[in-house]
């Protein structure tokens, strides 16, 4: 067994959630580095909160970050044959046992050891049981080792030391017929040759048990991962208070795929001081030497500026190709011209997400314009109109609409009314894109075009004569 595999394992009972996507892609990194295997496995024998909206939001997540697998999508719960025969080898074998202890009886047990502060341990009452009392339900419990301790050697938390009579004989097949999480792990461990297991470290109370059950396979121990969770700058677990935790929830936001996976590779991760990854520098220098013990912090602000950082990266084109669903969804047209295109160029270098990118245009696109309220209490004034109605006939009488004489005509207009540019700049803007900060005024009127500037300075000063 010398190829490397790795698998993720997700159980689909909601979203793809930030946590999930950086474990997958810690695999994702740590098998294409290692020229291995990465399995996509869903965990979905538990039949009331799995749902088919989840495995799409998890496949759909994991294909939009581009960490992109070898092997499956396999269903747990379509291997129920497999999980089967793996419990009756352990009943042959005398490595697992009916235990037909009631509930009831178990739960007096378990309230009694608390009572006397001892650990609520199943007492083992039916491991040497050889009858199969008929029509009595029982469940398969595993038969634990008794004394010695279990060491776990992680690649993150080190070597840790578990005594074996703190595990009880845990139960491998419900009374339903339904193998539990531990087994169907191991088993699927087992049966898709998994050589290295790389998940939360909330996993890592699980390991002792599923080592005893590598063991009873005869199947070597896995090497083991444990990355410690992600929490809010308030060291509470990553909550949706925290702010959005789906995967989803980044992408309709305007994040770009890049930027979330080299924010989520530095959750934990780190090489040197450096910052910013692409994916093939990522897998280049991956490896668990370099993963944090303790908890990474999830900080949304850093996760804009990557985000600012790789919008600025794009082209005009590439970005245009990425609003595209975003424009859809506003119903807004776009046509690719170079009006559009230099646009984006003057815009990007201002927008954290593709949202804001968009926010930022909407004087391009809306017909409608909105004017920020504020900024027309204080711009739209009777004094103002005078300089927008003097810009509207000069602007009115360029024969070329570029930049350098639009910019001739506003600042001309300026000095000879000794004016400061602003005082004519900012109306101006203001009539022009509905608000007060955009990309340079010059550049934005030369690329709405000589019809949409008159037209909208037209539209600015109605509005101001209809309120003074
Ligand atoms: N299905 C488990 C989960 O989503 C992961 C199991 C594992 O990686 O071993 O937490």
């Amino acid at each position: 067994m010398d190829e490397l595999r790795v698998r993720f394992a997700p159980s689909p009972t909601g979203f793809l959630h930030i946590g999930g996507a950086r474990t997958a892609l810690f695999n994702y990194l740590f098998a294409r580095h290692n020229k291995g295997k990465l399995i996509l496995r869903i965990e979905d024998t538990d039949k009331e909160r799995s749902t088919k909206e989840s495995v799409d939001a998890i496949i759909n997540g994991l294909t939009w970050l581009g960490l992109h697998w070898d092997e499956g999508p396999f269903y747990q719960s379509q291997r129920t044959e497999l999980y089967k025969q793996h419990v009756q080898q352990l009943l042959d074998e005398g490595k697992a046992y009916r235990c037909y202890c009631m509930p009831e009886e178990l739960e007096l047990k378990r309230t009694k050891a608390l009572a006397e502060k001892r650990k609520p341990v199943y007492d083992r009452t039916c491991r040497e049981r050889t009858d199969h009392p008929a029509g009595k339900p029982y469940v398969i419990r595993f038969k634990s080792p008794m004394y010695g301790t279990t060491m776990v050697k992680d690649m993150v938390k080190g070597n840790i030391l578990f005594n074996n009579e703190e595990l009880e004989d845990f139960v491998i097949l419900r009374s339903d017929g339904s193998p539990t999480y531990n087994f169907v792990v191991v088993v699927d461990d087992v049966d898709m040759h998994v050589t290295h297991i790389i998940r939360g470290d909330d996993h890592l109370n699980n390991t002792p048990k599923q080592i005893f059950l590598y063991n009873a396979f005869n199947y070597p121990i896995p090497q083991f991962a444990h990355i410690p969770l992600i929490h809010g700058t308030d060291k509470a677990r990553l909550s949706k208070r925290h702010g959005a935790t789906s995967v989803e929830a980044y992408r309709d936001e305007g994040y770009l795929p890049e930027a979330l996976d080299n924010y989520l590779v530095r959750l934990g991760w780190s090489f040197g001081d450096k910052e910013v990854f692409t994916i093939q520098e990522m897998i280049d220098n991956f490896s668990f030497d370099n993963i944090s013990k303790s908890a990474a912090i999830f900080n949304p602000e850093k996760l804009l500026w990557l985000n600012a950082t790789y919008i600025r990266e794009k082209s005009a084109d590439q970005l245009l190709t990425l609003l595209e669903p975003f424009l859809k969804a506003r119903g807004w047209v776009s046509s690719k011209d170079q009006t559009l295109i230099k646009l984006i160029d003057e815009t990007k270098i201002r927008s954290r997400t593709l949202l804001e990118l968009l926010d930022m245009m909407d004087y391009y696109f809306n017909t409608d314009i909105v004017y920020d309220e504020n900024a027309a209490k204080k711009l739209f004034t009777r004094e103002k109109a005078v300089h927008l109605e003097a810009m509207l006939s000069r602007l009115s009488g360029i024969e070329d609409f570029s930049r350098k004489p639009i910019e001739e005509a506003i600042k001309s207009y300026a000095t000879g009314s000794s004016l400061k540019l602003g005082d004519v700049a900012q109306p101006l803007r203001l009539a022009v894109t509905g608000r007060t900060v955009s990309p340079g005024l010059f550049e934005i009127m030369e690329i709405l075009g000589k019809d949409k500037v008159t037209q909208r300075i037209k539209l600015a000063l109605d509005y101001i004569s209809g309120n003074i």
